[in-house]
């Protein structure tokens, strides 16, 4: 099924132009009519397919051959593309024209599917992707590959109404096609894409439309995958402001700007059972940085590898520290990975390394995970996990209960703690439902023989109810702020 028909059935606010959209359909075919009556077509002068015909004229005049396509997929490539819509842009109803909907759609995780299935499989999913978009319009709109991942669709030109709610309702289209199932491998593979979407006017350079989609789409990614987002203005300024981040990120990385500050854990009498290693960083030009702004940049830019690397370095180097004194000795010391640092081939090796060189008992780290690690590719996570285990060292399911929460994931990896994320545990003292949740959760614990701490914990009513609840581990301001390690009070 085109596109355009399966966005007309969803589209009931479509009536509007109906007429319009029959009146194009008589003369244009039927595909004209669905897509102009969705995106609001105003009535308004016959529009044809410029591109096909400036394309003839551009070719009748200059005989230089097109630049080769890709070759997985079939499509054109970036340059022919650039090469096709200029040569439609310059050509006579160019001026004309309406603005016309330009995507960008990137396919979600194909390294994964690369990585678990094989390059060929990742090739057959762009063959069949890029099919499946390439027959999205009708009549034909323009789509070419990109690069690796990413795809770019001109629809095609047409009186539209420019407004977000026609780029997104064709976004989300073009999403439900790539989001149906893939055969492959003897299987059936449920995959997605994301899409930044904007408006080609007839006089906007297509680079500044291709830097719009760009945002649009890292902005859709960063969104949770599998959306669309249209550009707004403000994109630019945000993508300057991550720039000077970013910048000043590597050379954090370069010149060791970040701390570790601790945080105790205790157990049910108050003592303290061991402590969460946070990064601080203090940015010389910028001053201090949350990690909730830093840490995803450097989760994206890749510079959590390193800066993961010296984390667990310098935390294997305080349990070291530790050991020498009985009254330390048995301290755990925990720390949050993050999922391309998990994800990263050297990771086990380095974590083995690590405690190789700082010579602790592998049983005292526990690395922290969220669930956005497990779900990215579960046997690949379950192997590593294993691994990881295999070396001694605990694993740690931190911010339960925010994320997916599968269950089923509980049952088949290999870890020790669940850590019950902080919004519960503010919220149950005055909401019944979240209390259900907690108690939900701590039964959960019980049954599959998981320690479980509970996270955020700033009052003593908090602490009692989780208390009578069963929870036996606590972290939280009640207890003790984030401290640099001279200032951690871990003996009683
Ligand atoms: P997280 O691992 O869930 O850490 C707990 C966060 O809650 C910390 O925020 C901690 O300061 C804060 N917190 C602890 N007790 C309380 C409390 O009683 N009330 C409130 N309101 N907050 C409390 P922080 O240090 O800003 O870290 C935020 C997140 O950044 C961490 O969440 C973790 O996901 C990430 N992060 C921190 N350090 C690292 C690191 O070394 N590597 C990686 N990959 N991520 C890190
Ligand atoms: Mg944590
Ligand atoms: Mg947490």
């Amino acid at each position: 099924m085109h596109l355009s028909s399966t966005l007309l059935r969803s589209a009931a606010a479509a009536a509007a132009g109906a007429a319009v959209g029959a009146w194009l359909g008589s003369r244009l075919g039927p595909g004209w009519s669905v897509l102009a009556a969705v995106l609001g077509a105003a009535a308004g002068g016959a529009v044809g397919p410029a591109w096909s015909l400036a394309r003839q004229r551009a070719r009748a005049s200059a005989p230089m051959p097109e630049p080769p396509g890709d070759t997985v997929t079939g499509l054109p490539g970036r340059a022919q593309f650039l090469a096709r819509l200029a040569s439609e842009r310059a050509g006579p109803l160019a001026g004309a024209a309406a603005p016309r909907a330009l995507l960008m759609l990137g396919l979600d995780r194909l390294r994964v599917l690369n990585d678990s299935l094989g390059h060929e499989v990742g090739d057959q999913w762009l063959r069949e992707a890029g099919g499946r978009l390439a027959d999205a319009f009708d009549p034909p709109g323009l789509v070419a590959r990109l690069s690796n991942d990413e795809f770019i669709l001109l629809a095609p030109a047409q009186p539209v109404r420019a407004d977000d709610s026609a780029l997104i309702g064709l976004g989300e289209a073009l999403l439900h096609r790539v989001r149906r199932p893939f055969l492959a491998d003897g299987g059936e593979h449920h995959l997605s894409a994301s899409a930044g979407a904007t408006w080609l006017e007839p006089g906007k350079p297509i680079e500044q439309a291709l830097r719009e989609v760009d945002l649009a789409l890292r902005r859709a990614k960063r969104a949770g995958r599998d959306c669309v987002r249209v550009f707004e203005p403000a994109m630019l300024a945000e993508h300057d402001e991550r720039g000077r981040l970013l910048a000043a990120l590597r050379r954090a990385v370069r010149t060791q700007e970040f701390r570790l500050h601790y945080q105790p854990q205790v157990d049910r009498l108050g003592r303290v059972v061991g402590a969460e290693a946070l990064l601080r960083w203090n940015s010389p030009e910028l001053g201090p940085i949350e990690p909730s702004r830093f840490i995803p940049l450097a989760e994206e830019s890749g510079l959590i590898v390193p800066i993961g690397r010296a984390v667990i370095r310098d935390a294997c180097a305080v349990l070291a520290w530790w050991a020498q004194d009985p009254a330390t000795a048995l301290l755990t010391l925990s720390v949050n990975v993050s999922p391309h640092q998990f994800q990263h081939p050297g990771f086990v090796e380095e974590v083995r390394l690590a405690l190789l060189t700082a010579g602790v008992a592998p049983g005292l780290l526990k690395l922290e995970v969220t669930e956005s690690v497990i779900i990215s590719d579960m046997p690949g996570v379950q192997a590593r996990m294993q691994a990881l285990r295999d070396l001694g060292v605990r694993l740690s399911l931190d911010d339960f209960g925010v994320g997916y929460s599968s269950l089923s994931y509980l049952k088949h990896l290999p870890l020790s703690q669940l850590k019950i994320d902080q919004v519960f545990v503010r919220n149950m003292i005055t909401d019944p439902r979240e209390a259900a949740l907690v108690r939900t959760v701590i039964a959960l614990a019980r049954d599959l023989s998981l320690e479980l701490v509970a996270e955020g914990v700033e009052t003593a009513e908090q602490r009692e109810m989780l208390s009578d609840l069963g929870c036996g581990l606590y972290q939280g301001y009640l207890f003790g702020r984030p401290v640099p390690l001279e200032s951690l009070c871990v003996v009683q």
